[in-house]
C-alpha cells in the first residue's frame, strides 16, 4: 500500500509571517504511516480563522518556512494503515483540526481526545506519534491523520457544505450540546461573532430548539442572522443599552468572535441566568486579553469558560443532525493555487466573506 503513497506531497506554503497572505506552491516529504492512520486525497478545504491567526504567528511562531494551514479538509482514503478499522479505501472522508493523540490516555478513552496532551494539531504542530514530524494542514494534495480523527462524510451531504463543518461546525456543536443538552427547547443562547463560526452556531442552536440571540458588532449582517436562524439581533456597536433588556435572559453564551473589539465581558456575564456559562471558542492573538471584573460573576454565580473543537462522537453526532435539519454553511468556493489562497486569506482577514471560504479544484492544483 505504501507504494500508491507519494513520498512528497504538494501544497500552498508560507515562508514567514509576513507573507502571511501570500503561500506559494511547495512540495515536502511526508509524515509517515502509523497503523492506526487513514492517507487522504483531498479534494476540498475550508478556510478557518484560526488559518490566518495561524499564518500571522498570532498564536504562535511558525513552525516551518513552509507552511501549509487548512483543517476543514475533505478527500478520499486512498491508504490504510494496517490496524485502521474506522474507515476504508475510497471513502469520501473529513478531517478536522486535531490529526492525533495518544488514543490512550482517560481524555482519550473518554471522548475527549481532543483535549489530550499528546495530540496533534492538523498544522503547525509537532507529532510526537510521527517522529516529531511537524504536521501540514489541507491547503494541500494529501493529507495524514489518525483514523479518530477521520470523519466520514454523510452520502447525501455535498462535498462543499461538509467541509466548514469539520472545524466550524464541530467546535460550535460541541459547547452547544456539553452546556444545553441535544433538547434545547426552552433554552436561550446567545452568539457573538457571526463569521464562519457563528453563522453555524446560530444553525445548530436552532436545530437543537433554542431560542438565539445573533451579537455582531454591526447591523450589517442582521438580515442574514434572522435567515440563518437567530431570532434576535443585536449590533452591539450601536445599541449601548442591550443589557438591560436581556437581564438573567441566557444559559449559554457562545463567544466566536476572532478579536475583541468591543467586547465587554462584564456586560455579557450580567445577561446570563444564574449557574450559566460565557464559553469562548473565539481565539484572539495570544497579546489581547479580556479584562472582568470578579463582582460581575458574583450576582450570576456565572462562570467562564472554553472549549476547544469536539470528539469524534460529537462529529458523528453533529454530521447527523446537520443532515436531519438542513444546516448549511453559506460558502464561496474558490479554486485552491497561489492567487485563490491569496484572495480567501485577504478577503477572509478583512471579514469580505458570507460566510465561509471553501478551496476546491485541487486536481487542477496539484500533479501528485
Ligand atoms: P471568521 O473570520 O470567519 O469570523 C470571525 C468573526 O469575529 C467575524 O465575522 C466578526 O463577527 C468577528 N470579528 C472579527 N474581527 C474581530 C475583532 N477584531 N474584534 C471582535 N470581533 C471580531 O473566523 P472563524 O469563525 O473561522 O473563527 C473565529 C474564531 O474562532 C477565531 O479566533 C478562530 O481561531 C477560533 N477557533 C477556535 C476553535 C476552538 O476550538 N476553540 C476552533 C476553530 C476556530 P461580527 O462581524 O459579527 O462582529
Ligand atoms: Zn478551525
Ligand atoms: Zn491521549
Amino acid at each position: 500500500q505504501e507504494t500508491t503513497i507519494p513520498a512528497t506531497f504538494q501544497g500552498f506554503g508560507v515562508d514567514k509571517p509576513e507573507n502571511w497572505n501570500k503561500p506559494k506552491l511547495v512540495e515536502y516529504k511526508r509524515k509517515i504511516v502509523n497503523p492506526h492512520d487513514v492517507v487522504v486525497k483531498n479534494i476540498a478545504c475550508g478556510l478557518c480563522g484560526s488559518d490566518i491567526l495561524t499564518l500571522k504567528a498570532d498564536w504562535s511562531p511558525l513552525l516551518r518556512n513552509d507552511a501549509v494551514v487548512g483543517h476543514e479538509i475533505i478527500g478520499h482514503v486512498i491508504a490504510i494503515g494496517d490496524k485502521v478499522t474506522q474507515v476504508k479505501i475510497g471513502d469520501r472522508v473529513g478531517i478536522g483540526a486535531a490529526s492525533n493523540s495518544c488514543r490512550d490516555c482517560s481524555r482519550c478513552t473518554h471522548d475527549n481526545e481532543q483535549y489530550c496532551a499528546d495530540g496533534a494539531g492538523t498544522y503547525n504542530s509537532v507529532d510526537a506519534a510521527a517522529e516529531d514530524y511537524i504536521t501540514q494542514g489541507g491547503y494541500s494534495s494529501h493529507s495524514i491523520a489518525n483514523e479518530q480523527f477521520v470523519f466520514p462524510i454523510p452520502e447525501a451531504m455535498e462535498t462543499v457544505h461538509a467541509a466548514p463543518l469539520m472545524c466550524a461546525g464541530l467546535t460550535v456543536y460541541s459547547p452547544l450540546v456539553r452546556n444545553l443538552g441535544t433538547d434545547a427547547k426552552g433554552k436561550t443562547v446567545g452568539i457573538i461573532g457571526i463569521g464562519g463560526l457563528g453563522h453555524l452556531a446560530l444553525q445548530f442552536a436552532n436545530a437543537l430548539g433554542a431560542n438565539v440571540v445573533a451579537f455582531s458588532r454591526t447591523s450589517s449582517k442582521k438580515e442574514q442572522a434572522l435567515k440563518l436562524g437567530a431570532h434576535e439581533f443585536i449590533a452591539t456597536a450601536e445599541e449601548k443599552d442591550w443589557k438591560k433588556k436581556y437581564a438573567d435572559h441566557f444559559d449559554l453564551i457562545l463567544n466566536c468572535a476572532s478579536g475583541i473589539d468591543g467586547l465587554v465581558l462584564d456586560n455579557y456575564l450580567q445577561v446570563l441566568k444564574v449557574d450559566k456559562k460565557f464559553v469562548s471558542v473565539g481565539l484572539p492573538p495570544t497579546k489581547d486579553n479580556i479584562q472582568v471584573s470578579p463582582h460581575t460573576f458574583l450576582h450570576q454565580g456565572a462562570s467562564f469558560g472554553s472549549s476547544l473543537l469536539g470528539s469524534k462522537t460529537e462529529a458523528l453526532q453533529m454530521l447527523e443532525l446537520a443532515t436531519a435539519k438542513g444546516v448549511k454553511p453559506w460558502v464561496e468556493e474558490i479554486q485552491i493555487g497561489e492567487d485563490g489562497c491569496h484572495e480567501a486569506l485577504t478577503r477572509c482577514d478583512k471579514g469580505d466573506i458570507r460566510y465561509r471560504f471553501v478551496f476546491t479544484g485541487f486536481d487542477k492544483a496539484f500533479t501528485a
